[in-house]
């Protein structure tokens, strides 16, 4: 073990020297790496190939500007990236984020962690991940839609049904993967699967809008019921109110649990009767709100401006909103209230010292990759529609979504207790069975990347 240990730390050391000023990249780059040593002593030809070191370097990193004319015809710009991390098993594959705080540290966590998480899916995708700092709050349908085409004027040069398939992810909805797919295609003349999570209507595949909130509560059901216990009668508290957010809601509350807060920048509503979702889905799909607004209607919750929702105390726990949500002080809190269950649906919602705090206090804690992956895994099956050219039931994707889901937990859990020698130990698991998947594949093709 010690020679893994020395190897992990020091790929881990050089990274945080080449990489100064990316916190979030050296954030989930080492929490996969301080997972591994049981795995790099097993193989320890992994460290004669410079696996580690291969990995975590991203194969491409793509940046370039965004020229778009806001609706008072100020010329405006942005930057966009696109990142394609690892395609070791498979076309690069991830979302597009449009939020103020994206930069290179951002995407490269987002992408490294992809890498992994489309590797547990079983399906063939790699990792990759883009976006822009483009903020599309309080923008106009023009605005939006003239920012989306100005992006895929230069994004179009790197994508391919092939080579690299994004979707949508914080910012990115149905309505802008529906301009960044038309001015694709006005480009390049093809109506192929270059982007999922597309409108219905144009190739898009049932059950993708709801796919990562309910594959979240598909393998949640499952961890519970391995462990004698249920989502009927639990209270959870949520964060979030986009799209994960939503449908994890609405699966939560059809599995018989009930749903008290959910969140946006602003802070949290808390309705003790449950939340509305209908409303929910009026104020944020159809009139794109803010959250505080749900009190006109249900004047009985309450809203906690600036305040997110982990002071309230309930059985369960799914930050849904974006990373580092959670740090040490709700940790805490989380704690005191004896919340025995812990869930990641948005990626590396949890700081390092937050999560090691959870595990120490016995919080059982489910990791983004194998929580949130029903999205990408349905965003795969999209792929294979578009390329056979059919279109399948919501019956049908919805049921392989679930069985995905169930493949997940099967592996982890092994892999937990294989490695960990515990089936809790379901972040060890994750990194563990992904990661296996992605550096058999590496090592089988050679050194190209
Ligand atoms: P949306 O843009 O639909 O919703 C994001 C939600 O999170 C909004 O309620 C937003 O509030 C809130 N939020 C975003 N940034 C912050 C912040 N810095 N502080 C507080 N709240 C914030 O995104 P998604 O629901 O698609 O994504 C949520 C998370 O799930 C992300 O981590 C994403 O990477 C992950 N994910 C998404 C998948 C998908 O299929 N969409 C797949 C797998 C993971 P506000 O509107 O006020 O900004």
């Amino acid at each position: 073990m010690a020679d893994a240990k020395i190897y992990t730390e020091r790929v881990l050391e050089n990274l945080q020297k080449r990489n100064p000023h990316e916190p979030e990249y050296i954030q989930a780059v080492r929490e996969v790496l301080l997972s591994l040593n049981w795995v790099i002593e097993e193989h320890p030809e992994y460290q004669d190939h410079a696996l580690l070191e291969r990995m975590v370097e991203p194969d491409r990193m793509i940046g370039f500007k965004v020229v778009w004319q806001d609706d008072a015809g100020r010329v405006q710009v942005n930057r966009g990236y696109r990142i394609q991390f690892n395609q070791a098993i498979g076309p690069y594959k991830g979302g597009l984020r449009f939020h103020p705080s994206v930069n290179p540290s951002v995407l490269k966590f987002l992408g490294f962690e992809q890498t992994f998480k489309n590797a547990l899916t079983g399906l063939p995708m790699g990792g990759g991940k883009g976006g822009s700092d483009f903020d599309p709050k309080g923008k106009s349908d023009a605005e939006i839609m003239r920012f989306c085409q100005s992006f895929m004027l230069e994004l179009y040069r790197h994508i391919g049904s092939e080579t690299d398939v994004p979707a949508g992810d914080i910012g990115v909805g149905a309505r802008e993967v529906g301009y960044l797919f038309g001015m694709y295609k006005k480009i390049r003349n093809e109506h192929v699967g270059v982007l999922t999570g597309k409108g219905l209507s144009y190739g898009g595949s049932l059950a993708r809008t709801e796919a990562t909130g309910y594959g979240a509560l598909y393998i949640i059901r499952q961890i519970l019921e391995d462990r004698g216990d249920s989502l009927e009668g639990k209270t959870i508290a949520l964060s979030g109110s986009g799209n994960v957010a939503i449908y994890a809601c609405e699966k939560a509350h059809d599995l018989g649990a009930k749903i008290l807060t959910m969140s946006d920048s602003s802070g949290y509503v808390y309705d003790s009767q449950g939340i509305d979702l209908d409303l929910i889905k009026e104020i944020k799909l159809e009139k794109r709100d803010r959250i505080h607004t749900y009190l006109e209607k249900r004047p009985e919750a309450q809203f906690f401006a600036g305040q997110k929702p982990w002071q309230v105390k309930v059985d369960i726990a799914i930050p849904a909103a974006t990373q580092n949500e959670e740090d040490l002080e709700d940790a805490k809190q989380l704690v005191e209230n004896a919340t025995p269950y812990y869930f990641e649906a948005s990626n590396m919602s949890t700081t390092e010292a937050a999560v090691n705090y959870l595990l120490d206090h016995k919080v059982l804690v489910g990791p983004s990759k194998a929580i949130n992956a029903g999205g990408v895994a349905v965003s795969g099956l999209e792929m294979s529609q578009n390329a056979s050219h059919v279109a399948w039931s919501f019956k049908e994707v919805d049921k392989k979504l679930e069985e995905i889901m169930a493949g997940i937990y099967k592996n982890i859990s092994e892999a937990a207790q294989d490695y960990a020698g515990s089936k809790d130990a379901l972040i060890v698991g994750a990194n563990i069975a992904g990661f296996k998947r992605v550096a058999q594949a590496m090592l089988e093709q050679g050194y190209v990347f």
